[in-house]
Parts: C-alpha cells; sequence; structure tokens
C-alpha cells in the first residue's frame, strides 16, 4: 500500500484502522470472514481496468483473451466444486443473483414464496423495501414457534391456495440444514419451481457438510464472500440445464432455447453491464482453495466450533431459536434476559466481540431494536480458533449480556478479547 500511503492518506489510514479492527476484535458476523491473500491481491489487481461486456468468446469488446481464461477457470471450477451443469460467475452480489433468477423464472407481479425476513429469510425474498416486494407478489412461510423450524404445514397450505409459481428455500438467519428435499415435494405438486437460495451455507455445501441442493432445486444462487470464503460477489447454478419451459422469445434470434442461455441474458445484458473481472479472478482463486481437502476440514471445523458455542450458551440458560445449529450459526433470543438486540451489539462492540442484533421468530421488537443477536463462525474458525476457543468466546459474551451496564467490566473483557486475539494472527503480512 506505499502508493495509496503517499497519495491519499485519509483512505490509507481508514484502511489501516479496519485492519487493526479485524485483527484485534473477534468477528462473530455469520455473513463474513477472512479471505486469502491471494483472494485479495486478485482483487486488487489489474483486472479491474478491463471491460468485458458478455460472456467468454462473446465478448463485447476486444482484447479479452487474458480475462476469459479468468471467467472460464471460474466457472469450470465452480461447476467442479458444485458438481453442476452451468454456473454463471458474474453477479456483483448475491441480491443480483437473486434479481437475475427472478428476471427468468417471473413475470412482474407473479406469486412467489420465500421464508419471512424476521423468520429468517431475506431482503431479497420480498421486503416491502426491496425489488423483490415491490416487482412480485410474494407470499411468505415462517417457523414454527415451538422448533425454530420451517412451517411445512403452512408451506403446503399456502403453496396450494396462492399458487406460487417459484418456491424459494434457504435464508439469512435459519441454523439447521435447508429441507431442499421437503420443498421439492411441495413444488412438485404445485408445478412450481424451487430456488435454493444458499448465500450462507454453500461453502458447507461445497464441502459436503451439509446436504447438497440437487437433484431437489432448478436452481440455486450464492454469495460468494460468506462461507465460501471468496471474494464479496454473487453466482448462479443449475445442477442440470433445461429447456425453457416459458417459450420465452429473444428480440432477433427468437425462441431461445436452454434455461442457461436465459439466466446468462438476464444477468448481462438484463441487470448487469461489464462483469468485474478482477472479482471474477478472486473467485476462481477462491473455488480452487474450496476444492481442497483442508477446505473441507475447515468446513467441518465451522460447524464443530457452532455447536461448540450453541452448547455453552445453552448451559449458561440462553434461549436458541431451534435449539441449536446444524450449520455455522446460531440465533440466540435474548428476550428473557431483558436485553435487545440492538443493546447485545453495542455492548458487545465494546468488548471488541462483533455480532449482529436479529429478529427472532414472532419477536415483539423492531427491526431496528430485535430481541436476538446472531453469532457465526466461519471468520473465527478461519483464524484458527478451536472448540475449546468457542467455549471462552460464549463466557465471554455471557459476561458482557449478564452485565451490561457494567462499564469497567466491559473493558476488562474488551482487553481479555485483545490478547486472545493475538494469539490467533491474522493479516500479518498487510
Ligand atoms: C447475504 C444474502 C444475500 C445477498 O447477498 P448480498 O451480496 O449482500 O447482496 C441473499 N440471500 C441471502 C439468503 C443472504 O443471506
Amino acid at each position: 500500500m506505499k502508493n495509496i500511503k503517499q497519495t491519499d492518506v485519509e483512505i490509507y489510514d481508514i484502511i489501516k484502522s479496519e485492519l487493526k479492527r479485524q485483527r484485534n476484535t473477534l468477528e462473530l458476523i455469520a455473513s463474513e470472514n477472512f479471505a486469502s491473500y491471494s483472494v485479495i491481491e486478485s482483487t486488487g489487481s489489474i483486472l479491474t481496468n478491463k471491460y468485458a461486456e458478455g460472456y467468454p468468446g462473446k465478448r463485447y469488446y476486444g482484447g479479452c483473451e487474458s480475462v476469459d481464461m479468468a471467467e472460464d477457470l471460474a466457472r469450470d471450477r465452480l461447476k467442479e466444486l458444485f458438481n453442476a451443469e452451468y454456473a454463471n460467475v458474474q453477479p456483483h452480489s448475491g441480491s443480483q443473483a437473486n434479481m437475475g433468477v427472478f428476471n427468468v423464472f417471473l413475470n412482474h407481479m407473479d406469486t412467489v414464496m420465500g421464508l419471512d425476513l424476521a423468520h429468517g429469510g431475506h431482503l431479497t425474498h420480498g421486503s416491502k423495501v426491496n425489488f423483490s416486494g415491490n416487482m412480485y407478489n410474494f407470499i411468505s412461510y415462517s417457523v414454527l414457534e415451538e422448533t425454530g423450524r420451517v412451517n411445512f404445514d403452512e408451506v403446503w397450505e399456502k403453496a396450494k391456495k396462492y399458487k406460487p409459481k417459484l418456491i424459494i428455500c434457504g435464508g439469512s438467519a435459519y441454523p439447521r440444514f435447508v429441507e431442499f428435499e421437503k420443498f421439492k415435494e411441495v413444488a412438485d405438486s404445485i408445478g412450481a419451481h424451487l430456488m435454493g437460495d444458499v448465500a450462507h451455507p454453500s461453502g458447507l455445501i461445497a464441502a459436503g457438510v451439509h446436504p447438497s441442493p440437487w437433484p431437489y432445486c432448478d436452481v440455486i444462487t450464492s454469495t460468494t464472500h460468506k462461507t465460501l470464503r471468496g471474494p464479496r460477489g454473487g453466482m448462479i447454478l443449475l445442477g442440470k440445464d433445461f429447456e425453457n419451459p416459458w417459450n420465452k422469445i429473444a428480440p432477433k434470434s427468437g425462441r431461445i432455447k436452454m434455461v442457461s442461455e436465459l439466466l446468462d441474458s438476464s444477468i448481462m445484458p438484463g441487470i448487469q453491464g461489464g462483469p468485474l473481472m478482477h472479482v471474477i479472478a478472486a473467485k476462481a482463486v477462491a473455488f480452487k482453495e474450496a476444492l481442497t481437502d483442508e477446505f473441507k476440514e475447515y468446513s467441518k471445523q465451522i460447524v464443530r466450533n457452532a455447536k461448540a458455542i450453541a452448547d455453552e450458551m445453552l448451559k449458561l440458560d440462553y434461549k436458541l431459536i431451534s435449539g441449536g445449529t446444524d450449520t455455522h450459526l446460531i440465533l440466540v433470543d435474548l428476550s428473557d434476559i431483558g436485553v435487545s438486540g440492538k443493546m447485545a451489539e453495542n455492548k458487545l462492540e465494546d468488548a471488541g466481540i462483533t455480532v449482529n442484533k436479529n429478529m427472532v421468530p414472532f419477536d415483539k421488537k423492531s427491526p431496528m431494536i430485535t430481541s436476538g443477536i446472531r453469532i457465526g463462525t466461519p471468520a473465527v474458525t478461519t483464524r484458527g480458533m478451536k472448540e475449546k476457543d468457542m467455549t471462552k468466546i460464549a463466557k465471554f459474551i455471557d459476561q458482557v449480556l449478564k452485565n451490561p451496564s457494567d462499564e469497567q467490566n466491559i473493558r476488562k473483557i474488551k482487553h481479555e478479547v485483545n490478547e486472545f486475539c493475538a494469539s490467533f494472527p491474522i493479516y500479518e503480512d498487510l
């Protein structure tokens, strides 16, 4: 960073201060991770200069020989990783990937069903403040209050009543395995397509520690920066490509044959222009990493770590939605201990522990306050932490939440957290 230090000391200082934060705090946000040096180098490379609208071999710009190879590698590695017939690595984010799929599988104001945001869904699954809620007729299903798991009676009932064209499974705060097979049964019964939004567990799926979406989902979308540990971005996959069932027509060439072609043109030119070739190269790097045995072991450790935090929190009398976890995250309901999610997030941050406040199912508080926090283990597992370290982390959290107004105690814990982090160094070469 010798250049930026000279030309823009303000941004240089900001990056340095963020580096310091990442090194010295416990990162428990379930959607965050620490990408490798190789991923970061690719993201910071001169590939950012290249315009490459289109797809490999079919670009609207010259000079694409090198970036074509990068995108081909990214797609091939991704297909191998997920045992998929088709991959699109151009979506700038998970939200863009979802928009790209909706654009193909739905027409304006078509009915579509997804998990309620307050029950673990995502903004792009029909929130009124998101394009999805404005462009489509979203019906939400929820989880059962007693079990915290998807209420399949409700899913069946609403599917029969509203006949959605598309059902979306997966979410942002669902601690259990996504029930692909059960959703497929519902989708088949009404002739709907099934989309898996696996933005959260995709790394676990790639590593084989979460059930595969195939052969149940027609299409899946994901981010590349959560459990997959790549650069910030999105992707779309088809397990098997299939013939365009909607008889969609291209303005010049007539009927489009395959859904893969529709997805490609939905992303570009449909909703995006030039792809981020530096990010696509970094995705290729991350997919290569994810194909290794180390990554499989890493993913297993993520889940062991999440279970270890869950066990300790339960011992300390916390209420966990669904009573535990199968994945990389837990959702803690704080309503019984009289601390809001917002207050917990703030106080934990003061103690050097980063989590996010989160709605819990049937939450009585607003989305800006909330009754819960979400805790995830992908980032701390990347630092090399194991089960015994998770027990320690659960205790740190407990000490803050049980005495939220004891500032002196919080300062003491912050000091201990700093020392703890120092024994798991990260980005020492930066
Ligand atoms: C994170 C997430 C997304 C969107 O990802 P962005 O890259 O932030 O746009 C979409 N769906 C789900 C379920 C997510 O958790």
